[in-house]
């Protein structure tokens, strides 16, 4: 079992939620000296500040190195402040720890890299900071949970995930598509891990920033790291997704955080009473569908009968726009229609085509259809 420690016992300027806020990249000692004053104008002293800067195509800005946490380490100093860093390799890790940093972080580039992410573990043996991991920029869970395990056997216990998004060839609105079911299902595997929203690189853009902010929070994640620069235009990295602290004030203010949960009783037992009805919804939507399948039998011991084959592409075509339109006046998205017909389908499938070679040869070959078996 893996030791997690909960946020309360990191040492860090903040409650829940945990905001951290600061520039992609830390460009000069006056830029980061401005924007941080300002940031903890508006009541946030946990700082980001990338000093390493992954670049997809060489030739862009890649952070300034060194002489970044000897700025960090003076403005810590001078405005009693925290500091956040992405750390990508042991000189990375050896540098930030050598300047005092309290937070590290392992970027999504790193996270796809067992290789690094152990580099980094090995360098981090016998420490106590606390470490937060991007999800990998794949939407792979267990990479994701690999990077943990590989912190924890090095003995890091405080341990936290950042939910950044995952990368997609496809347009959307977002920069990094969020597909929440992601982090949903890492907190489900690892209740005790602390997990924070990246509304910046999911969006891409600042006008998005806080909608994001609040769907997470609705989600109760544990905290936001949000992208924050006095001068958001003429950032060196990231600019069109960065806030200034002002923006950034108006958001945390305008946040509606949601309890994790309540003692209310009035909200427990009406909370149990729709519980309840689901319950009851599941297991009549299950007979329904039992009673589908049985029907779907029939069908094709009708069509065995007769010599037909189990797909009609007609009768599929019809099935489902009929079920799309059927859906819409029943305010169902359609997506959700469409993925839950096409599972039913590819079960209805299975279904005929088992009931059509069963009561032949029993030597007969597998049909390409029966892809659950
Ligand atoms: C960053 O936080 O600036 C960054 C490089 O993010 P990511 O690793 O999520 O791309
Ligand atoms: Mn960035």
């Amino acid at each position: 079992m893996m030791k997690i420690e909960s946020i309360n016992q990191w040492n860090v300027h903040a409650s829940r939620p945990l905001i951290m806020a600061g520039p992609c990249s830390a460009e000069t000692e006056e830029q980061l000296y401005e924007t941080t004053k300002a940031i903890k104008a508006q009541g946030v002293s946990l700082i980001r500040a990338g000093v390493w800067k992954p670049r997809t195509r060489p030739g862009s800005f890649e952070g300034i190195g060194q002489q970044a946490l000897q700025w960090i380490q003076d403005i810590k100093k001078e405005l009693n402040v925290q500091f956040a860093v992405e750390v990508a390799n042991a000189m990375h890790v050896e540098e930030a720890l050598h300047y005092g940093i309290d937070v590290l972080w392992v970027g999504a580039r790193s996270t796809v890299s067992p290789f690094i992410v152990q580099e980094i573990a090995d360098a981090l043996k016998g420490c106590d900071v606390p470490v937060l991991v991007k999800n990998p920029i794949n939407p792979d869970l267990a990479l994701w949970i690999g990077a943990f395990e590989r912190l924890a056997q090095a003995g890091l216990t405080k341990l936290g995930a950042i939910h950044r998004g995952f990368s997609t060839y496809q347009k959307t609105r977002f920069r990094n598509v969020p597909m929440w079911q992601l982090p949903i299902e890492l907190k489900r595997q690892m209740p005790e891990l602390p997990i924070i929203c990246d509304p910046s690189h999911i969006t891409g853009k600042r006008d998005m920033v806080a909608e994001i902010s609040q769907v997470a929070m609705d989600l109760n994640f544990d905290g936001l790291i949000i992208e924050t620069h006095r001068d958001p235009e003429n950032a060196w990295s990231d600019a069109s997704q960065q806030i200034t602290p002002a923006v950034l004030g108006e958001l945390i203010k305008n946040l509606q955080i949601r309890n994790p949960s309540s003692l209310d009783i009035e909200y427990i037992t009406h909370l149990e009473d729709l519980r309840t009805q689901i319950d009851h919804a599941d297991r009549e939507m299950m007979e329904i569908i039992s009673s589908r399948m049985d029907m779907v039998a029939q069908i094709g011991e009708w069509k065995k009968k007769n010599n037909v084959a189990a797909f009609q592409l007609d009768r599929w075509n019809e099935v489902f726009d009929s079920r799309k339109s059927w859906g819409e006046s029943l305010n169902l998205r359609k997506k959700f229609v469409v993925e839950l017909f096409n599972l039913l389908h590819v079960e209805s499938i299975h279904k005929q085509t088992e009931v059509m070679d069963n009561a032949e040869s029993e030597n007969e070959t597998e049909s390409g259809l029966k892809i659950n078996k």
